[in-house]
């Protein structure tokens, strides 16, 4: 395997559960030391796709390696525990009865006990917690436990983690110091993981990569900032955040909204497009066309203000600030360009 070989990689995997298609020609890859989040509404089929890359799922169509190993497909299924992955689940499955230390000593390998002593101390080190090696795991808060079930799991060294939801049972103000920490061991490790959420910002602010599936296949894979900024379909946009949706057809060259032209060289004349724009993508001043407030929420950081066009199209804009336009004011709405999306009616 040469150093840039993935070390993950899923090749056309299809799975069903007797009729219901769950994953439907799924190739994807996790490249060294990357982390790539695998994200989408529920039952789209990311755990199925994560179990199937565990071996807790037996593949039923294409192919899954792992460190440059077929683990999965062409006549072979390799057991979970000949996979070299990690895993880390929701609620952490850390054994109740076992102090920290030895819940960490049974995911390392060998036969010397004081060598696998050794490695989970420093393990518990590593994920900084070695005070707690005598603790039980109820003892312990939920990002505690979570760096527990991180060393265990990192203990016998795998070539790969697979996490599914491994933030989903923590306290919000817990959850982003805990994903925070997830990545700088995971770094330090020098692991590469496949992650499953179905929180978009959660997937923005882990992945180098996020991919994005719906309904079983990937609906686009890129980093954040392309996911974000330039998102394939209609469906990623409105999955990574509210977008205004404006109906228009293709003239020449651009697209005529309710808030303005857009220029646009993608789809044919004539094409039946939606024109997608961001609430941030929205701005007030003294550009654009004529809108009348219909309601403003301070938010802290910006404002949220809904507006009403002189058509009727109602539009949501993010504002800076904390002091919006009130109901009824009547103000211009312009948008930025460079943050409008025009897709093709599906
Ligand atoms: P996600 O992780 O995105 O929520 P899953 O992979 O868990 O999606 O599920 C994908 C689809 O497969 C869903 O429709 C779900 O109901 C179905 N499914 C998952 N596990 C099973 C199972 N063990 N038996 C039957 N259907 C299942």
């Amino acid at each position: 395997m040469s150093d840039t070989t993935p070390v993950l990689i899923f090749d056309d995997v299809r799975h069903r559960y007797g009729q219901a298609v769950a994953v439907d020609g799924l190739s994807l890859t996790v490249g060294v030391g990357e982390v790539v989040c695998l994200v989408g509404p529920s039952g789209c089929g990311k755990s199925t796709t994560l179990r199937l890359a565990a071996g807790l799922e037996t593949l039923q169509h294409g192919r899954v390696s792992i460190g440059g190993r077929v683990v999965a497909g062409e006549g072979r299924s390799l057991p979970p525990e000949d996979r070299n992955t990690g895993m880390v689940f929701q609620d952490f499955a850390l054994f109740p009865h076992l102090k920290v230390i030895d819940n960490v000593m049974f995911g390392v390998r060998g036969k010397d006990a004081a060598d696998k002593r050794k490695r989970a101390e420093r393990i518990l080190d590593h994920v900084g917690m070695a005070r707690y090696a005598q603790t039980f795991p109820h003892e312990l808060s939920g990002g505690e436990q979570q760096r527990v079930a991180l060393a265990r799991a990192l203990a016998p060294r795998p070539a790969l983690m697979l996490l599914d939801e491994p933030f989903s049972g923590l306290d919000t103000q817990l959850r982003d110091s805990v994903r925070d920490d997830t990545l700088s061991i995971l770094a330090e490790a020098g692991t590469p993981a496949l992650l499953v959420t179905h929180d978009p910002r959660e997937a923005m602010r882990m992945a180098d990569r996020v991919a994005v599936m719906r309904s079983g296949r990937l609906a686009q894979v890129g980093p954040p900032a392309d996911i974000y900024g330039a998102p394939a379909s209609l469906f990623v946009a409105r999955f990574f955040g509210h977008v205004n949706e404006l109906r228009g057809t293709v003239q020449a060259n651009s697209v005529e909204t309710p808030l303005g032209r857009l220029p646009t060289t993608e789809p044919a004349l004539g094409a039946a497009v939606t024109v997608g724009i961001r609430n941030e993508g929205l701005f007030l001043g003294d550009t654009g066309v004529p809108a009348t407030v219909l309601s403003a929420r301070v938010l802290g950081p910006y404002s949220v203000v809904e507006l009403v066009l002189a058509d009727g199209t109602t539009v949501t804009a993010h504002v800076p600030g904390t002091a919006p336009p009130g109901p009824d004011d009547k103000v211009n709405v312009d948008f930025d360009r460079a943050q409008a999306f025009v897709f093709e009616e599906e």
